[in-house]
Order: C-alpha cells, then structure tokens, then sequence
C-alpha cells in the first residue's frame, strides 16, 4: 500500500470512531471495519480477477465493467475467509463501502461516509460535509451519496444499480 492509501486509511479510521461515538455505535467496530475497507483497492486489474476468483466472488455486470468496485466486497471476503471476522456488522460495512445499498446499517453508513469526509479529502464542500456529520448523520450520507453520483454521472459513467437503489431509498426516508 503507498503512504497515501495508507493516511487515508487511518483517517477513516479515526473518522469513523468519531461518528461512532455520536451515533451510539460499538467504536471498535467502527475502527476494524475503517481499517479493513481499503485493503483490497490497490490490486491490479488481474490480481482483482484472481481474487475474485480465489474468494469466489460473484461479479455482477456493473462490477464486471468497473473492476474497482469489486475492493469493497473482496476485503469483506477476505476478512471472513483469511483474517476470521465474522461480525456481520463489520463484513457489511466493508462490503458496501464503495457502492452503498439500500439497507445500510448505521455502521454502513459511518463507514461509507467516514471514506468520503477523512481529514485528508479536499475536494470542494468536504469541510460542509464534515460539518454535517458531526450533526446529522443520515442527512450527511444523504448528501455524500448524491454528490457521488453527481460526479460520476460528471464523468459521462452510470452509478452502480446499488447506489442508485441506496439513494432512493434515502429519499423514501426521507418522505420524498
Ligand atoms: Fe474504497
Ligand atoms: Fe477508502
């Protein structure tokens, strides 16, 4: 892992212990999840394919196309099978990390949250955001949900059917 992945990381790490501990939520938890998300996101394309194949992933068509995304599930696999976690909990947070669902467990979102506000993201509004979560931890997932599909929509790509799925149902939440 470079140094950068590696800070990045860790500011999840401490992240999501922070939201953790306003939300109510096992800490440790928080910490063991933020810690194994990334673990699987600096694989090459051919060795994403020989861990899927390895852990015996299930490659949907999106995650087929967009290699990258399988890192949230294979590191899920891979705590499970390798590293011998099985808190559900956790699993599911790693798991979701990248492409969110629309069952996200107050962990999932700490986490996927967690990713996108760390100490070292500077994109525009990531100060907004932080601000946020600090308060309102739904409607900061809320917010980094749409931004993300804002942007990759920027891109000319599609969002994951998943992330879609999750942003419909932050608004159905929220009575839209
Ligand atoms: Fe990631
Ligand atoms: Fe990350």
């Amino acid at each position: 892992m470079s140094p950068a992945r590696i800070k990045h990381i860790l500011g999840v790490e401490q992240t999501a212990v922070e939201l953790a501990r306003l939300n109510g939520i096992d800490a440790k938890k928080a910490s063991t999840a933020a810690l194994l998300h990334d673990l699987m996101r600096d694989l090459n394309q051919k060795d994403t394919l020989a861990a899927v194949e390895q852990l015996g992933m299930y490659l949907d068509d999106y995650t087929a196309e967009n290699l990258k995304v399988a890192h949230g599930p294979l590191a899920a696999l891979f705590a499970r099978q390798k590293l011998g976690i099985d808190d559900e909990d956790i699993l599911n947070a790693v798991s979701c990390h990248t492409v969110a669902n629309k069952k996200m467990s107050t962990l999932c979102k700490i986490i996927y949250l967690a990713d996108a506000i760390e100490p070292s993201r500077d994109y525009k509004d990531a100060e907004q955001l932080r601000e946020l979560a600090k308060k309102d931890l739904d409607a900061a997932y809320k917010a980094a949900l749409e931004k993300t599909c804002l942007y990759i929509k920027s891109k000319g790509e599609s969002p994951h059917p998943d992330t879609l799925e999750a942003i419909n149902q932050t608004r159905k939440d929220d009575g839209i």
